[in-house]
């Protein structure tokens, strides 16, 4: 952890328990202000979705960038210890691409918001409610 650079241990930082992050506090906010409510972090379904809807059958997972891979600029694989992160974001990816197809194969929505996406929260604000309301 000590060869991170700053920008990257402050992410590690801000993942350590993995659940009520920053970006997912933001979007159940922004989710609860429209209206709707939703259940949190259902383990009883493939990845235990962030939000759940189960009335409408529809699950949303807030991912961060970094540790999801997003692509985008602050996702960056750190320059040190390449080989080790690569095969972390590797089973990451792998593991929510199999929770999403589960979820889809059990006739679930799912809708996923990178943590990036949170900066620009009317966009993102239209994209959750047209998923929810479709
Ligand atoms: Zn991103």
């Amino acid at each position: 952890m000590d060869r991170l650079t700053p920008e990257h241990r402050s992410w590690v930082m801000s993942r350590i328990g993995g659940k009520d992050t920053k970006p997912e506090l933001f979007v159940r906010r922004l989710i609860h202000a429209e209206g709707y409510r939703f259940r949190l972090h259902r383990k009883s379904l493939p990845g235990s979705p962030d939000l759940v809807f189960p009335g409408r059958k529809k699950a949303i997972f807030v991912h961060g960038c970094f540790w999801h891979q997003h692509g985008c600029r602050i996702s960056k694989v750190p320059k040190t210890r390449t080989a080790y992160w690569t095969e972390k974001f590797e089973r990451n990816r792998a593991r929510d691409e199999k929770n999403r197809l589960e979820l889809v194969c059990l006739g679930w929505q799912v809708f996923v918001v990178w943590e990036c996406e949170t900066r620009h929260d009317q966009q993102l604000k239209h994209r959750i409610l047209e998923f929810l309301t479709c």
